[in-house]
């Protein structure tokens, strides 16, 4: 019989609301947002743009607060940065001056810790980054600097792990190989995930739990279950079930939109 504790989500969104005041008015970014992730999860976060998606994923940070509502994760308030969350966004961040390997240094530097070299050997191995070690960013092709940031992520052993459109900028080539090892590192690792892109197909592919948001303010508008049989090799996206649901998603999102004016 499973306990209360294991029971409690791992990740937990409360009625989140925010709004932004600048010199130029008052946004509305998130109204009343609430989702529950469990432990090692992968969940994806789907929406138009300007939804209020990144302020979701940043607010669960602990790098935006929220106006109304809490994210609790392990049952304690995320209220700032902890060494729990570690995050993947689109630029890769490289600090251009330092090599690769003290680039993946870093989050050690900062924390005034030993860096877990055995740790960032075996990531590095695994995403395919060997004997790059001492190259700067600059020699790196966009596909290999955002499989670093994915090492520097994993490199402390976050307990939850939020990817805010990692693989945006890449092209279809590369984002279908980044789909398929970050698939890969997830099963073997099982982070609890929450990923936000604005591809349906990535969406469905990755995730066990796909979230759609509304246009501004955002707002949980529908959850899907992905019920696809892992690993999903990339040829899963031509299949029925798969082109389907993102169908049912894209149509989702298309009906909540607002009409436009004429
Ligand atoms: P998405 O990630 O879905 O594209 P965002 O969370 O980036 O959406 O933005 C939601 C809304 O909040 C947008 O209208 C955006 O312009 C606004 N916004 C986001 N960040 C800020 C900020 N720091 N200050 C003011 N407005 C912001």
């Amino acid at each position: 019989m499973s306990s209360v504790a294991s029971r409690r989500p791992k990740l937990s969104v409360q009625e989140a609301g925010k709004f932004y005041d600048t010199p130029t008015g008052r946004t509305h970014a998130l109204d009343r947002f609430s989702m529950d992730v469990f432990d090692g999860e992968f969940i994806c976060v789907v929406g138009p743009s300007g939804c209020g998606k990144s302020t979701l994923l940043w607010s669960m940070a602990g790098l935006h607060a929220l106006s109304s509502g809490k994210i609790l994760l392990d049952g304690q308030e995320v209220v700032s940065p902890s060494p729990q969350i570690a995050m993947v966004f689109q630029e890769a961040n490289l600090l251009p001056w330092r090599s690769l390997q003290k680039n993946l240094e870093l989050p050690f530097e900062i924390r005034k810790q030993a860096p877990a070299h055995d740790r960032i050997r075996g990531l590095v191995d695994r995403v395919g980054l060997s004997g790059f070690e001492t190259k700067f960013p600059r020699e790196l092709s966009g596909g290999m600097q955002q499989r670093a940031s994915i090492v520097r992520a994993l490199s402390v052993d976050p307990s939850l792990l939020l990817m805010d459109e990692p693989f945006g900028a890449l092209d279809a080539f590369t984002r279908d190989e980044m789909n398929l090892l970050i698939e890969e590192i997830w099963l073997e690792t099982k982070k609890t995930v929450v990923f936000i892109t604005h591809s349906i197909p990535e969406a469905v592919f990755l995730a066990d739990r796909v979230y759609v948001m509304s246009a501004r303010p955002g707002r949980l508008s529908k959850v899907f279950d992905v019920d696809i049989p892992r690993p999903r090799p990339l040829e899963v996206q031509s299949e029925a079930h798969f082109v389907e649901l993102v169908a049912e998603i894209k149509r989702s999102i298309e009906h909540k939109a607002p009409a436009r004016a004429a």
